[in-house]
């Protein structure tokens, strides 16, 4: 099977445990105002790759991955592409390669469920806990994560909960709090990641002609960062 492919990074650090392949997946659904991949959005762009090609290409580097690596799908939205994702998950765990799915969870069907059942570990992006700013700054309703992070417990996934802090928007102690409530209330969440909202991916929209929609917002200040982590880890808010 054959899926679109925007890039590949053969050791990465961020996404997921320990060092892993990472390869972002072309295509995606939401268009959220933070995004810093608009590159990966258009489903008709990026390389054709099979899946097979792609197994290989991720086991030449197994040697790096130890005890925690592996092999992450992020994107983009690699759920659009769920059918090649099962398959080239099917694989690298045929070769003992732990396998991460990094998304939105925003889409649902019959071949994302069974994407699941070879997944060994899922990065969420909570973008928001607010479902009106998740209608008008990612462009879905906050059920459909909400959803899928349902699933995710039921089925005993291990989850890492992320959200990237957006200054005016979610940089409050009250949706930290939020989030921790959600993170509290599903135990496959065994780790919430909380990423400072970044504008490098400036130049990129200037080069695709395209409006980068926060780019009048302020990055997050190294306290405010420091704050809101204070309140995530505080017992108190358990
Ligand atoms: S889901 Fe990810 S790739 Fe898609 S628009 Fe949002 S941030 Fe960008």
């Amino acid at each position: 099977m054959t899926g679109r492919i925007h890039s590949i990074q053969s050791l990465g650090t961020v996404d997921g445990p320990g060092i892993r392949f990472v390869a972002f997946l072309q295509g995606c659904n939401l268009r959220c105002g933070c995004c810093h991949n608009p590159d990966t959005w258009d489903c008709g762009g990026g390389t054709e790759i099979t899946a097979e090609e792609l197994a290989k290409k991720a086991v030449r580097y197994r040697e790096y991955f130890g005890e925690d690596g592996g092999v992450t799908l992020s994107g983009g939205e690699p759920l659009l592409q769920a059918a090649f994702a099962r398959e080239f998950f099917e694989r690298c765990h045929a070769e003992g390669l732990n396998t991460c799915l990094d998304t939105s969870g925003s889409v649902w069907n019959p071949d994302v469920e069974s994407l699941l059942d070879v997944t060994d570990r899922v990065l969420l992006d909570i973008k928001y806990t607010d479902d009106a700013l998740y209608r008008e700054h990612a462009g879905c309703p906050m059920d459909r994560p909400m959803e899928f992070l349902a699933y995710l417990n039921e089925k005993k996934i291990p989850v890492t909960l992320r959200q990237v802090i957006i200054p005016t928007l979610n940089d409050h102690a009250d949706n930290v709090r939020a989030l921790k409530a959600i993170a509290d209330a599903h135990p496959c969440v065994d780790k919430t990641e909380l990423l400072p909202f970044r504008k490098i991916c400036q130049v990129k929209y200037d080069k695709m002609n395209l409006p980068f929609a926060f780019g009048h917002l302020p990055e997050p200040s190294r306290e405010t960062m420091q704050e809101l982590e204070k309140i995530l880890r505080s017992p108190e808010n358990a």
